[in-house]
């Protein structure tokens, strides 16, 4: 339902190692000082699959830090979004009370699970086998994931909004995304790199860059280099309708070249304004014209642009449009 609410975000596919096979055990055990993982037995090999994101992290030294920054507590349940051979889930097994992990691969959730119980760690490992954005997901107090990066968009709309709004609160989210996406999401008014996505969720989060992992990290080595992020949920979401936040941030950064004054002035998105309103004259447009260009001028906006807005400008400037009865809807 909350689907593509960020906007148009062209995600680089993580690319490269398309059709390599490699040992399940090379890349599961690399470093790790363990003896073998089952995929790799009997010709069982996997083929990793680009268009799953299926890229490996095998460097212990950065599993060991995504764990450490991710600020576990013993009594935490975990969620984690695509534990693959389960690197990363083994070492959050040891650090929490209890792992909840959604993967799609089947050939993934048999070799996970076959791998945490030769750990004798089966009791506290719960696997969904399923699609990460179909499933619902389970209360949770952190998300710690090195995720699929094809989803990432809708994922943390997911996490932030359809799961935040079944008011179930977690902590934080300490997530490895690819590299470019992760720029654009902890993006600052003013920066350059400043995006629709940073803004809707700047509005319920905060945001911070942990590192940069190298994709040397990982294997098959993708085409891009990743960021570690760690995403708090804000502890109070302003009380506003998230619709028409998300058709504002929309006409706003939809023409993020344009200034308010000049995307406020035009009749497409007046007519556009006034549909959704429900009324049709045609007259309709001057007179609304001439509210938009006194809200802007009431708040100082007139000439500002989307990427210099910060979430606080964004409320301000709905709350104004409302007291001139203008609204707007989310298609
Ligand atoms: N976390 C592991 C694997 C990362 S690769 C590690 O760090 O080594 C990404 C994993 O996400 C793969 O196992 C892939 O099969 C899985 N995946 C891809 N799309 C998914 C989806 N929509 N829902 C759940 N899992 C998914």
């Amino acid at each position: 339902m909350f689907r593509g609410s960020f906007g148009e975000l062209r995600l680089l596919r993580r690319g490269g190692g398309g059709g390599r096979r490699l040992s399940a055990a090379a890349a599961a055990a690399e470093g790790e000082g363990e003896e073998e993982e089952e995929g790799g037995r009997g010709g069982g090999r996997f083929r990793f699959y680009k268009s799953r994101g299926q890229h490996i992290l095998a460097n212990p030294q950065t599993l060991d830090a995504i764990v450490d920054r991710a600020e576990l507590l013993e009594e935490d349940t975990v969620l984690e979004i695509g534990p693959g051979t389960g690197n990363l889930t083994l070492k959050l097994l040891r650090a929490a009370r209890r792992v909840v992990a959604v993967e799609i691969d089947p050939r993934m959730v048999d070799a996970l699970h076959r791998r945490v119980s030769r750990h004798g760690l089966s009791a506290k490992l719960q696997i969904v086998s399923g699609d990460a954005l179909r499933t619902e997901f389970p209360e949770f107090d952190l998300c710690v994931a090195n995720i699929p990066y094809g989803i990432s968009s809708p994922l943390l709309d997911k996490l932030l909004f359809s799961h935040a709004r079944a008011r179930r609160r977690f902590r934080s989210a300490t997530l490895l995304l690819q590299k470019e996406f992760a720029r654009r999401l902890v993006a600052k008014p003013g920066d350059s790199e400043r995006s629709r996505l940073a803004m809707n969720v700047g509005l319920v989060a905060d945001v911070e860059l942990i590192m940069e992992v190298g994709r040397g990290n990982f294997v098959p080595p993708p085409k891009v280099d990743s960021s570690l992020v760690k995403i708090r949920p804000k502890p109070a979401i302003p009380e506003i309708d998230l619709n028409e936040w998300w058709a504002l941030t929309r006409a706003c950064f939809g023409q993020r070249r344009k200034t308010l004054g000049a995307i406020f002035k035009q009749k497409a998105v007046l007519q556009g304004l006034l549909k959704e309103g429900g009324e049709e004259e045609e007259s309709g447009v001057d007179v609304l014209r001439q509210k938009t260009m006194s809200v802007l001028r009431e708040g100082g906006l007139v000439n500002a642009r989307a990427g210099t807005l910060s979430e606080e400008d964004v409320l301000g400037l709905l709350a104004m449009f409302h007291r001139e009865g203008i609204r707007f809807h989310h298609p």
